[in-house]
């Protein structure tokens, strides 16, 4: 029995990481994921959790992909904005991280807007990030495109996020219920085809010379179905703020 115990005490110190190891690793990082329909607020939690980060000395990179102002920044239909990082479908993340690394930058956590055009090889890739080099992932994005599918960021999100958290800003159909899918309206009417990426502000274009007015409205299930857009085409299931 005597003979046992250096053997038992050998198996236990290998699976458990010496305290010099675990004091080398900062806290374990996570890869939190929100989402929900336009118009639910996403960009502006975004930027909230960039202020909240950054207020405690955390240094962060934001990153979007179309956002709505077409600029390389995050801006919320409330008015806040912040320069960001364009992502592009062939982006390695790892990469543009290591990049401000070694110019000498701190990154402790990433602002991810847009997340649903994200590739799942990029959600992938920030998993790792969390993992390996533990950075703090915040990712926002758009449940659901104009066909109630979801995005394939989206759905690898959901699949490999540490946390998923639906909006719970409120977004109402035109009828009062809880919207939460998006409609593509293109001359006035809701359309189901098309490309998966038409990028498009909730208000109604205001150019004049383009050839379709493409926007978004936020319909309940049951609108979305039958594709009804409201009494008006500017009617209360409009957001009138830009
Ligand atoms: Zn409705």
């Amino acid at each position: 029995m005597t003979e046992l115990a250096p053997a038992t005490g050998a198996t236990l110190l290998s699976v458990v990481p010496a305290a010099g190891d675990r004091r080398r690793h900062p806290a374990p990082a996570h890869l939190r994921f929100f989402h929900g329909p336009m118009d639910c607020g996403k960009s502006t939690l975004a930027l909230q959790v960039d202020h909240n980060q950054s207020r405690q000395g955390r240094r962060g990179l934001l990153l979007t992909q179309g956002d709505r102002s077409a600029q390389p920044q995050i801006s919320s239909r409330v008015g806040l904005c912040r320069e960001a990082l364009e992502v592009q479908a062939g982006t390695d993340l790892r990469l543009l991280v290591r990049d401000h690394w070694a110019a000498g930058h701190r990154v402790d956590y990433l602002i991810v807007d847009e997340a649903q055009f994200l590739t799942a090889v990029q959600v992938d890739q920030l998993a790792e990030l969390v993992d390996e080099s533990h950075v703090d992932v915040y990712a926002f994005g758009l449940t659901t495109d104009f066909r109630a599918r979801l995005f394939p960021g989206t759905q690898r999100l959901l699949e490999v996020a540490d946390d998923v958290q639906r909006i719970q800003v409120e977004v109402l159909c035109w009828c009062g219920l809880p919207g939460l899918l998006n409609a593509r309206v293109v001359d006035g009417e809701m359309v189901r085809e098309g490309a998966t990426v038409v990028v498009a502000d909730t208000a109604p274009t205001p150019a004049p010379d383009a050839d379709d007015d493409v926007h978004y409205q936020v319909l309940c299930r049951r609108h979305h179905v039958l594709g009804q857009l409201g009494p008006t085409a500017a009617g209360p299931g409009q957001l009138a703020l830009r």
